[in-house]
């Protein structure tokens, strides 16, 4: 993991979290990614599932991209306006940027459909009566980001697309 990278999940961390030493969690996650069995033929997988891609042309979408499952249908969404943009930043191209939202929007996917373990985002429970097992939503998306870059083989996380421009890490 880069250390960039490391910078930027902790400052995500940090919002809500006390601790503020995650080592141990950014190590379990790179673990994990590393051994996921990963069909890197994304298109493929997506036909198979039946996940139908829609591009949006809408302008001023602060989305790039979102997922509904509705009974039997599920649909990426792509908002092909805010990529444009994201694709001026310079760090992706505009393909990139598609196949990286393809990408995070199938993880929810997987996420929704139970198709991928997910303990090391769990919430640990504050009592031992808490029989809930909530997932820790920053650090669901920490993960997504970190399986997309596995997955499309990024040099970078495209966790960076969220925090380029808003401070200087
Ligand atoms: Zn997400």
């Amino acid at each position: 993991m880069l250390k960039i990278e490391k910078e930027i999940y902790q400052k995500i961390l940090s919002n809500k979290n006390k601790e503020n030493n995650f080592d141990a969690f950014f190590y379990e996650i790179e673990n994990y990614v590393k051994n996921l069995k990963l069909n890197r033929n994304l298109n493929k997988i997506l036909v198979e599932e039946k996940i139908e891609i829609i591009f949006d042309n809408k302008k001023n979408s602060f989305l790039r991209g979102k997922i509904e499952i509705e009974n039997n249908s599920k649909k990426i969404f792509i908002y092909i306006e805010t990529l444009k943009k994201a694709a001026k930043e310079g760090i992706f191209s505009l393909e990139e940027l598609i196949e990286i939202v393809k990408a995070h929007e199938y993880f929810h996917y997987l996420e929704y459909s139970g198709k991928i373990d997910l303990e090391i985002v769990e919430r640990k429970k504050s009592r031992w009566w808490d029989k809930k097992r909530a997932i820790d939503m920053d650090k669901l998306e920490i993960l997504c980001h970190h399986y997309v870059k596995k997955l499309l083989d990024l040099s970078i996380s495209p966790v960076i697309l969220d925090y380029k421009n808003k401070e200087k890490i």
